[in-house]
């Protein structure tokens, strides 16, 4: 099959992400032959998952699957390339402006810097992310959410802090507000939160004053004045993330990744799922063409394939992050996680898909 990626940015770009690459990650970027080009980027590799709550009751327990940490920029470069060396037509600097069904052919109306063109094409695969002006002109149900929720990334220097997270993932919670760390270079670290507007009423720039204030373990990994260093850096941020149900199907358009729905990032399962979701409708697809199936067969099996691989670890993800976000709920599970280390693998497994571990 003829296809085509539409990207409105030039890479390498950042997004915002705790850049924390899941074994679902791995698996895929070994089944897409790219494991050698991939370890020469030198990724930080993982091994551990360590809770930090506000009472400072942490512990770290051991993921199960190869994981690794590395900057979105480098990661997603490598990745386009790959689809470039495969025969993918890649349009960028492009973004689409509207997609429009007629009958069974879409006009894709999108501008580059110098122009307005259009496309036309009979299937759509829409993987522009968690949150876009196409919800909208798609009349999406859940368009106008105002979630609460907001996401923010910051790299920073490893000599502004006086740990770095090594080999682990490292989580800390305060009330409304859970903060990643990775080590995603030799120098940098990806510090990337989510708060919750309605808790703590912060703007999301300053919502990292919470933590610092109610998480002394987090407060004391800083050899600055986190805020004023923080302020000083580039900022990666999406507001009013919408974790609830979107369709998988629109519009006869099959959504993937973030565009389908957005797991609650503590899960660190957001860039497999984007990864998986593609395969899927790329499998789906190639079958299709063999045994020339229908249109509505098609859809109908994406929307069954993609409920059955990941519905449940998005509710429990939903859950766990609830429960995170809590002062209560924080402190509680670190005591358990602290009583009942077995407790850590058994949801970790439940978040992702089991064939990534080892
Ligand atoms: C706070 C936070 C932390 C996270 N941490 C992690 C983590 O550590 N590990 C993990 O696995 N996941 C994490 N995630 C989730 C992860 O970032 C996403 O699930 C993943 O990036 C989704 O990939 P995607 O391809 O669907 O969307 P994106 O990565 O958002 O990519 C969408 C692409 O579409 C392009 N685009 C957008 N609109 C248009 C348009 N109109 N025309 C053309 N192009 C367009 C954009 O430029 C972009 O390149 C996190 C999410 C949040 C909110």
């Amino acid at each position: 099959m003829k296809a085509a990626i539409i990207e409105k940015k030039t890479f390498p770009r950042e997004v915002l992400c705790g850049e924390f690459l899941s074994g679902e990650v791995v698996s895929a970027i070994k089944e897409f032959g790219l494991y050698d080009e991939f370890l020469s980027l030198h990724p930080n590799k993982v091994t551990h998952f360590r809770f930090i709550p506000e009472n400072g009751v942490e512990t770290s327990h051991a993921l199960g699957f190869e994981a690794y940490a590395l900057k979105r920029s480098r990661l997603d470069q490598l990745l386009l390339n790959a689809a470039k060396d495969s025969g993918t037509v890649v349009f960028q600097p492009a973004e689409v402006i509207s997609i429009q069904p007629n009958q069974d052919i879409y006009k894709i109306r999108y501008k580059t810097p110098n122009d307005d063109l259009f496309l036309f094409t009979d299937t759509v695969i829409a993987a522009y992310g968690k949150q876009n002006t196409l919800d909208k002109s798609l009349n999406r149900a859940f368009a106008s959410n105002r979630s609460g929720y907001n996401g923010v990334k910051y790299h920073i220097n490893n000599i502004l802090l006086n740990e770095t997270a090594g080999n682990e993932i490292q989580l800390f919670t305060a009330n409304g507000i859970y903060c990643g760390m990775n080590s995603v270079s030799e120098n940098e670290t990806t510090l990337c939160f989510l708060s919750d507007r309605n808790v703590n009423q912060q703007d999301p720039k300053n919502a990292l004053d919470v933590l610092l204030q109610r998480n002394r373990k987090f407060r004391s990994l800083f050899a600055c004045d986190p805020l004023t260093e923080l302020r000083k850096l580039p900022i990666y941020g999406t507001g009013n993330i919408y974790f609830g149900r979107r369709a998988a199907v629109e519009n006869g358009i099959f959504m993937i990744g973030d565009a389908a729905a957005v797991i609650a990032p503590l899960a660190g399962d957001g860039i497999g799922m984007a990864i998986e979701s593609g395969k899927l409708i790329a499998t789906i697809l190639t079958e299709a063409k063999k045994y020339k199936s229908n249109k509505h067969t098609i859809e109908e099996f994406y929307a069954a394939g993609w409920k059955r691989l990941f519905s449940k670890r998005l509710s429990i993800a939903l859950h766990l992050q609830q429960v995170a976000m809590n002062s209560f709920g924080g402190n509680m599970s670190g005591q358990l996680l602290k009583f009942f280390p077995q407790l850590a693998g058994i949801l970790i497994k439940r978040t992702r898909n089991v064939k990534s571990f080892t």
